[in-house]
């Protein structure tokens, strides 16, 4: 063996590798070797130096990349050789600040196995602490004021920690060696409870378990209460009390939208709901989402929580005080089985994050608030996830997930994508990556604008991202639009709605050749002017053709007919029957009053307040009303929801539909709308309608993408759009193109609606750029 030589190494690591416990590992690592240097965070990541014997250097390099701690993302480990330095012991350093260098923060990690067992410990200090918390666990993003991560620049910054705290916090070998949220009893955030009639101007913090108590007893007394979290307050009542759902229903102004459900463990999950292996592993994932799931005819939970839905979201607590919501301890069974708990907002108003906000917006609708004293800096709601073939899909982006970068295989300029209107999130770009916002919600009130605007400039100024370019959603109404539009001295490129859907299909799945791009959804600005959303469209990033979609119906009365299915049934009706329609003896025509549907049907003739739509939501709307499943909606989608909920399983039974000829092609639906109401006229169960039309639609997806094969030689689809949330749908088509030899290609990791639909407006931009360059 040659005699061993002294080496120094210069190491930087970028990803996600700040409030992970990076530091700590890195050190322990330089201890086991027996190297000196440094490791400090700076905003770019995290920087090494690191001397010692050559063969030692060698083993640091690979396992501080290949044992990394969990929650650590490494990008890319830069190495450069250096001559010894002598340095003397290995040394945690000042953090120090890079302007202009990207730093992703973390997202908030629910609690650890290691903090669960300090918290269940009667022994231990921090025994029923309810902000326990380490490095590998805790809050992140929404206490994270500034980078780089530490605690002077967090919401923590308020509290000094006692010397037990500070000894852990600055004891290498620790579990908690630099935790920035690191708190116990003695020194950290602590809980208040108070009724809403009784709020006062400084609710006294301080008292825990007693809190705790009386927010149970609270509970099962039947009361609301509003519970403060992680990314903002929740509501919270008790679900077999139906009193309570029903008065929070009513309060919330929630109608007949569905509530989510935490349960205190897997086991109560699997009573209520059916859970296979991949939801199991969703719902226990450090990001713990809402997972829905199918629920159980036996479940023991009130049909008032999700009204004529067959799935409910549930999620596992993520938080020390979630557990305490169910019992003190492990020695004491859980008091409730599971527990409503919805977002703490006025309707479609953003969650609420502070104290003093949530006692003016929420009194009137909780009857006490569980208060804690650690601020919220971002507002963060809860993520909603569902499993398709074993992989989980994200439907709502936030906590857990959000601010995490979806990485792309090119590189991309520092652009602002401003997403559209309903479900928004909104996307920056820097070199390989798109930070998405959380899940901003529908830009339809002040709130939710300021709530978006505020988080942009936190994102800009977290992820150091100044975008010269801006691209926008076409619908002039958008609020998104004008923001965009208002915006001085940046570049502006408007983006079609479903070419920046197919876009984000693709961005996510790492295409970028052509594909057959399927969006269907409810609503979007078309090029012509029109209201598209049953399109087809053979796509890249650097543009698209309209190569089929649905006929053009009538949409008469705008807003109003998104509400009232019952206008497109009509619309569908017209087209099919002529002037016959209004005598058919269906439902429809029973049960909405005949002086309305006189009114609408001379808007729909005359062409009065009425635009044109492709849009597959639509034909669900119409469908679900000519079928007498509802005319009315109360939140977005219900019909279409309800219709699937109907379909009986092992119906394989379709309707006819034609393709004419023509550039684009149209779809067109007469034949199979009248075989419909053949059907209705039949009194064919619902169940039976519904499913035939769902095998009708997932057919026109099949056929439509053979024939566009045929001519293009394409043999990849994209689907994309919030109508390929139907299972049934999906499921059904995506069977079906894999039947034809096709390859499919879905969202997982961001929604397919809205909610993803900035990241497509991003890389189209990007292509735009790289083809015009400025
Ligand atoms: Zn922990
Ligand atoms: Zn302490």
């Amino acid at each position: 063996m040659s005699p061993s030589r002294i080496g120094r190494k210069h190491i930087h690591i970028r990803g996600i590798v700040q409030g992970v416990g990076f530091r700590p590992f890195v050190y322990n690592l330089a201890q086991k070797l027996q190297l000196s240097g440094y490791v400090l965070n700076s905003a770019a990541g995290v920087v090494i130096e690191i001397e010692g014997e050559d063969a030692r250097l060698d083993r640091f390099v690979e396992q501080v990349h290949a044992d990394a701690p969990p929650l650590a993302l490494i990008e890319d480990v830069a190495v450069i050789g250096l001559a010894p330095a002598g340095y003397d012991g290995f040394v945690i350093r000042e953090s120090v600040d890079e302007p202009g260098k990207l730093a992703p923060v973390s997202p908030d990690v629910s609690t650890c196995d290691d903090c669960m067992r300090d918290f269940r410990n009667a022994g231990n200090r921090r025994y029923g602490y309810p902000f326990t918390n380490c490095t590998n666990c805790g809050p992140r993003y929404t206490i994270t004021r500034k980078v780089p991560y530490d605690r002077p620049l967090t919401t923590m910054a308020c509290f000094p920690m006692c010397a037990r705290c500070l000894a852990e916090y600055e004891d290498p070998t620790d579990r908690r060696f630099h935790a920035q949220p690191n708190a116990c009893p003695e020194c950290g955030p602590s809980l208040s409870l108070a009724p809403s009639d009784n709020l006062g101007d400084t609710p006294e913090f301080g008292s825990r378990l007693p809190a705790i108590r009386e927010t149970r007893r609270l509970l099962r007394a039947g009361r609301i209460l509003a519970i403060k979290g992680l990314g903002g307050f929740h509501l919270a009542c008790d679900p077999a009390n139906d009193e309570a759902v029903r008065l929070l229903r009513e309060r919330k102004k929630r109608s007949d939208k569905p509530f989510a459900l935490m349960v205190p463990d897997i086991m109560a999950a699997e009573r209520i709901c059916v859970v296979s292996d991949a939801s199991r592993a969703a719902l226990l994932s450090a990001r713990r989402p809402i997972v829905i799931l199918p629920r159980r005819p036996d479940a023991p939970i009130t049909a008032e929580l999700a009204p004529r839905n067959n799935t409910i979201g549930v999620m596992l607590p993520y938080t020390p005080l979630h557990y305490l919501l169910f019992s003190d301890s492990l020695d004491h069974p859980p008091e409730f089985q599971s527990l409503v708990m919805t977002s703490g907002n006025i309707s479609e108003e953003p969650i609420v994050t502070g104290n003093r906000e949530a006692a003016q917006r929420l009194s009137r609708i909780a009857d006490a608030f569980l208060f804690h004293n650690r601020d919220i800096h971002t507002r963060v709601d809860d993520s909603v996830v569902r499993v398709f073939e074993e992989r989980e899909r994200v439907l709502r982006r936030s906590r857990g997930y959000a601010p995490f970068p979806i990485a792309l295989n090119f590189p991309v300029g520092e652009i602002l994508a401003c997403g559209a209107e309903l479900k928004n999130a909104f996307c920056l770009t820097k070199d390989h990556h798109a930070f998405l916002s959380q899940h901003i919600g529908d830009l339809e009130n002040y709130e939710t604008l300021r709530f978006y605007q505020e988080t942009l400039d936190r994102m800009k100024e977290l992820f150091r991202i100044s975008p010269a370019t801006v691209a926008y959603d076409l619908h002039p109404m958008y609020l998104s639009t004008k923001l965009a539009l208002e915006m001085n001295g940046v570049e502006k490129i408007g983006v079609q709605h479903h070419h920046a859907h197919i876009a984000s299909c693709m961005a996510e799945n790492g295409i970028r050749d052509k594909v057959i791009g399927v969006a269907f959804d409810g609503t979007g600005f078309g090029t012509d002017g029109k209201i598209w959303g049953g399109e087809f469209l053979v796509a890249d990033f650097s543009g698209f053709e309209r190569r089929a979609h649905l006929r053009y119906m009538a949409l008469a009365g705008g807003d109003t007919a998104v509400r009232e299915p019952w206008r497109l049934g009509l619309s569908y009706l017209l087209d099919a029957f002529g002037s016959r329609a209004t005598s058919l003896e269906i439902p429809l025509f029973r049960e909405v009053p005949a002086k309305k549907v006189a009114t609408v049907r001379s808007m729909i003739e005359r062409g009065f307040n009425t635009v044109q739509t492709s849009a597959c939501g639509r034909l669900f709307d119409a469908v679900a009303s000519i079928a007498g499943v509802r005319h009315e909606v109360n939140f977005e989608a219900q019909a279409a929801i309800e219709l699937e909920m109907s379909a009986h399983a092992g119906v394989d039974a379709e309707y006819l539909f034609d393709v004419s000829a023509g550039d684009p092609w149209q779809i067109d639906l007469r034949p199979a709308i009248e075989a419909i109401v053949k059907d209705v006229l039949a009194q064919r169960p619902v169940g039976h309608i519904s499913a035939a039309f769902h095998n009708t639609v997932a057919s026109i997806v099949i056929e439509v993408s053979e024939r566009i094969r045929a001519t293009e030689s394409i043999n990849r689809v994209c689907l994309s759009g919030g109508t390929f949330q139907n299972l049934y749908l999906l499921e059904r088509s995506v069977m079906g193109l894999r039947r034809k030899g096709f390859e499919v290609s879905l969202h997982a990791k961001i929604p397919p609606n809205d909610g993803g639909i900035a990241l497509g407006q991003a890389v189209i931009a990007n292509a735009a750029l790289s083809r015009y360059p400025a």
